[in-house]
């Protein structure tokens, strides 16, 4: 197979070559030589990754796939991810990386200081989400499970969401901790390994595309929140395999029918990309691949430029009490959810969806119900509040 050759890990400051790391180097290549993938062998990278001055949180910052968005980078420069995307707008990949970080860059306590200290600042109510994203791939860091706790605990009415590269899905504690979040972005550029490779450049020891599509399908029947794929389409002004070939956009579809997503983003590089002979395309093309989309019937499909989730908040002042309470009853009345459903459901911030429910619950129109994943509101006129 492929991904079982040998080549060291390609990393911005290389570790010194010691006993116990060529002794450790020694195991993994008898492993690979008795026929282990190495994705499954490694979990952690030794980078000596410098502390950074750079802020963890940034923004918020409007985004057409999540409304208004509070950024937390758990990476930090040097750009290190598992990919180096010919359109990646962050430039090449400093560190090119295929295991999971040693050294956390970011940790749950440097995220809260940060983050209680820039909620001083800014308005909660105008935040729709909480996203993990940043310099590189956020599922590189072993302590992104803990920091979506601490954000959570923190803003415990503000869906978090995490894009990831799927990269690492493949991996069960990468799972674990995407599990934390509300929504999880994957992206899937392509569903052929050529195109793959052609796009998104994976470094060594990264699974086939088709494994990450296999472990992707089994996240979705695992994960209780919302699992949106990302797809970027891509043009070239010179000879290359993009993803926008009759062959390439069926195999991503096919894909995208197996995992069964929530919702698909149809996407096309807008910022200087990493490499400069790659292009947008056209608005034909993804108009085209939103009909395929709709034609399999994916429940949303949201596209750059064509359908874009509102960008900005809705603002309380200009929509009023009255209704945005009718609003979270119609929806209690269909099902039930929790503060932070409602929040991603209709599109308001935590604070005023929070109120709207406690004004329903003392006039009697709702009723709490405890579920798996947290509390849960109801009309009482419906029939079950089950999880
Ligand atoms: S996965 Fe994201 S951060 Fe990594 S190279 Fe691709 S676009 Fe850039």
């Amino acid at each position: 197979m492929e991904y079982l050759s040998f080549s060291s890990i390609t990393i911005g400051v290389l570790e010194p070559l010691t006993p116990s790391t060529l002794m450790s180097k020694i195991v993994h290549m008898v492993l690979i030589f008795i026929g282990m993938p190495r994705h499954l062998l490694a979990s952690h990278a030794k980078v000596r990754h410098e502390v950074s001055n750079m802020s963890v949180v940034y923004g918020p910052v409007p985004s057409w796939r999540l409304g208004r968005s509070l950024g937390i980078d758990p990476i930090l420069p040097p750009k290190t991810c598992t990919f180096d995307c010919v359109y990646c707008q962050l430039g090449h990949t400093v560190n090119k990386i295929s295991v999971r970080l040693d050294i956390p860059p970011v940790d749950e306590e440097r995220l809260e200081g940060e983050l209680l200290k820039e909620l001083e600042k800014i308005d909660v109510k105008s935040i729709n989400v909480v996203t993990f994203s940043g310099c590189g791939e956020p599922t590189l860091n072993p302590r992104l499970g803990e920091m979506i706790r601490r954000v959570k605990d923190i803003l415990p009415d503000v869906p978090v969401a995490v894009l990831t590269n799927s990269s690492l899905v493949c991996l069960k504690d990468v799972r674990k901790d995407l599990g934390e979040a509300d929504i999880v972005v994957a992206k899937l550029d392509a569903a052929d390994q050529k195109t793959f490779v052609s796009i998104n450049r994976p470094a060594d020891g990264i699974p086939p595309i088709k494994e990450i599509i296999r472990c992707l399908t089994e996240f979705k029947r695992e994960f209780t929140g919302i699992l949106s794929l990302q797809v970027m389409l891509v043009d070239s002004s010179i000879p290359m395999r993009t993803n926008i070939s009759e062959d390439a956009i069926n195999a991503i579809i096919d894909a995208i029918r197996a995992i069964e997503p929530d919702e698909v983003q149809v996407n096309t590089p807008t910022r200087p990309p990493s490499e400069s002979y790659i292009k947008p395309v056209s608005r034909g093309i993804i108009t085209c691949v939103v009909e395929m989309l709709e034609s399999i019937g994916v429940r949303e499909v949201l596209a750059i430029g064509i359908r874009e989730r509102t960008p900005t908040f809705r603002s309380v002042l200009r929509v009023e009490a009255e209704r945005i309470r009718e609003e979270v009853f119609e929806l209690l009345k269909r099902r039930p959810c929790r503060i932070v459903d409602i929040t991603l459901a209709l599109g308001l911030g935590g604070e005023i969806v929070r109120k709207a429910v406690e004004d329903l619950m003392r006039r009697g129109l709702i009723r709490k119900v405890e579920g798996v994943r947290g509390t849960y509101f109801i009309a009482t006129t419906a029939k079950s509040g089950e999880d």
